[in-house]
C-alpha cells in the first residue's frame, strides 16, 4: 500500500469514529433534557411529599423488575375458621354486646387494641372494631417488621401498611335479623378477633400524605408484602387469602 493510501485510510477511520461519537453525544444530551422535562411533569411536590404520575414511579418500577417468591395465598374459609375458632374469642352477637364486654376482655388480656404504630395505619373502620387476640397482634408486628426489612434491603423508602378491617360482630357482618340465615354456613373469621385485612391497592409513604387522584399509590408494594405472607404462611404462622374484590390480604393467625 502506498504511503498516501495509508494516511488517507487513517483519516477516514478517524473521521468516521468522531462522527459516531458526536451523534451519540447529541442524542444523549437531548434525551437528558427530555427526561428532565418528563420528571418535572410527572411529579408534584406537596410540602415534603413527592408524588409520581401513574406508571412513572421509580419505586414501583424497581419492584416490578424483581422476582418475588409468592405462593398461591388462597387458603379457603374453612382453614381460616379452623384457626379462628381455636385461637379466637366467642363471636359477639350485637354491637351492643361488644360495647358491654370490651373493657372486661381488655382487662383480662383476651383482646388488645390495634393502634397506629411504626408499621401500620388503621384506616377509618366502618364495619369493624380495632381489636384482636394478642397472638394476632404479634403476627401483625412480625409482618410489619419483615415487610420493612425487605424494603430497606432494596433501598426503598419505608411505607405504612393500611389495615382496612379487623374485628366484626354478627350484627356488623350480617346485619341484625339476617344473622341466623348465614350464621353457620358462611361465618367470617373476622368474628373471632383473629383476622385482619391489609389493603394492597395503596401503601402510605411515611410522610403520611395520600397520593392525589392519578398519582402512584405504590400498589406494586403488594409484591414484597405477598412474599412476607408466603414466608409466614409456609412457617405455619398464618392463613392468607388474596381478596380480589376488596383488594386486600385477609390474614388469620395460626399456630
Ligand atoms: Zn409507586
Ligand atoms: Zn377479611
Amino acid at each position: 500500500m502506498s504511503r498516501f493510501k495509508q494516511v488517507s485510510s487513517i483519516f477516514f477511520v478517524l473521521g468516521f469514529c468522531s462522527c459516531l461519537a458526536l451523534t451519540g453525544l447529541i442524542r444523549y444530551a437531548s434525551g437528558w433534557s427530555e427526561r428532565r422535562m418528563e420528571h418535572r411533569e410527572a411529579t408534584v411536590a406537596e410540602s415534603d411529599a413527592e408524588f409520581y404520575k401513574n406508571g412513572t414511579c421509580p419505586t414501583c418500577r424497581l419492584i416490578s423488575t424483581k422476582h418475588w417468591k409468592v405462593g398461591r395465598l388462597k387458603d379457603n374459609n374453612d382453614l381460616h375458621l379452623e384457626s379462628a375458632r381455636r385461637l379466637g374469642i366467642t363471636p359477639f352477637e350485637t354491637n351492643a354486646d361488644f360495647e358491654a364486654q370490651i373493657s372486661g376482655l381488655l382487662r383480662r388480656r383476651k383482646l388488645k387494641k390495634v393502634e397506629d404504630d411504626s408499621h401500620y395505619r388503621v384506616q377509618n373502620l366502618t364495619h369493624s372494631y380495632p381489636y384482636l387476640v394478642p397472638e394476632a397482634i404479634d403476627l401483625m408486628e412480625e409482618i410489619g417488621k419483615r415487610f420493612q426489612t425487605k424494603l430497606k434491603s432494596l433501598g426503598i423508602d419505608p411505607h405504612y401498611l393500611l389495615v382496612s378491617s379487623v374485628l366484626r360482630t354478627m350484627e356488623s357482618q350480617y346485619g341484625l335479623g339476617k344473622r341466623n340465615a348465614n350464621a353457620t354456613k358462611n361465618m367470617s373469621a373476622h368474628l373471632y378477633g383473629t383476622t385482619i385485612d391489609i389493603t394492597y391497592k395503596e401503601f402510605l409513604p411515611m410522610h403520611e400524605t395520600h397520593a392525589p387522584e392519578g398519582f402512584c399509590r405504590h400498589d406494586m408494594l403488594r409484591h414484597p408484602l405477598a412474599e412476607v405472607l408466603t414466608e409466614l404462611s409456609s412457617e405455619g404462622r398464618c392463613r392468607v387469602v388474596q381478596e380480589v374484590r376488596q383488594a386486600c390480604y385477609h390474614i388469620t393467625v395460626n399456630r
